[in-house]
């Protein structure tokens, strides 16, 4: 899970408030509120992805509206701007409805995530999320983020960073030949992609720059 910043305008779809009769009609998947997420959660190269497991989803596709509190306990907040988030389905299916009121499953929008949920060191071999308070316990439950398919994706990344590593390594004349590398000049970009906490996390543990692109 990674912050994300919340568009601070209002897709104006969401503010007209309930028709003449009383009934709300369900206005959260709309287009102009798909485009608004799509900006929050856009993975900088054509996808978005899921606000809990981190996974890129296809925007039409595989990008499902997810309300944080669920619909059926705060059925005042179906149309809640701030309640409005992009998942995957594996991770809206799983959650359902499915609310905890005294550890509330985190907020991309709000919370700081890594007071929240941590990875262990790279050298653990260990590619799991772990909690550091009960609202992470809850995160990791309630969206499933300890499903195996996630740790397989982290792992994938940890190789690819071990392979830049090895390249470092191997290459003469020290950082002016690192900056002719793309992984380095590709981020900070991908640390808001598929699972770039868990590239952000590697890339800090080991201490590697950020390179400007040219
Ligand atoms: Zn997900």
């Amino acid at each position: 899970m990674q912050r994300r910043k919340r568009p601070e305008k209002v897709p104006s779809i969401l503010t007209r408030g309930p028709n003449a009769d009383g009934t709300e009609p369900d206005r959260y998947n709309r287009s102009a509120v798909r485009e608004a997420l799509t900006e929050m959660y856009s993975d900088g190269e054509g996808c978005v992805i899921c606000c809990y497991c981190e996974t890129r989803l296809a925007v039409k596709r595989q990008a499902q509206v997810e309300h944080r509190k669920p619909q059926k306990h705060f059925p005042q907040l179906k149309n809640e701007w701030t309640n409005l988030h992009f998942a995957c389905g594996d991770c809206n299916g799983t959650k359902d409805e499915r609310w905890d009121d005294a550890n509330p499953i985190l907020d991309a929008g709000i919370d700081n995530i890594e007071c929240h949920l941590r990875y262990r060191a790279p050298d653990t071999l260990d590619f799991r999320i772990h909690y550091v308070t009960r609202r992470g316990k809850t995160t990791i439950c309630h969206a499933r983020l300890d499903r195996e398919a996630l740790e397989e994706a982290r792992q994938g990344i940890y190789c690819v960073v071990q392979r830049y590593l090895m390249e470092l390594i191997h290459l003469p004349g020290g950082t002016s030949t690192v900056s002719e590398t793309s992984l380095a000049k590709e981020l900070p970009g991908k640390f808001s992609g598929a699972h770039g906490s868990y590239l952000r996390f590697l890339w800090e543990s080991y201490g590697l720059p950020i390179l400007e692109k040219d």
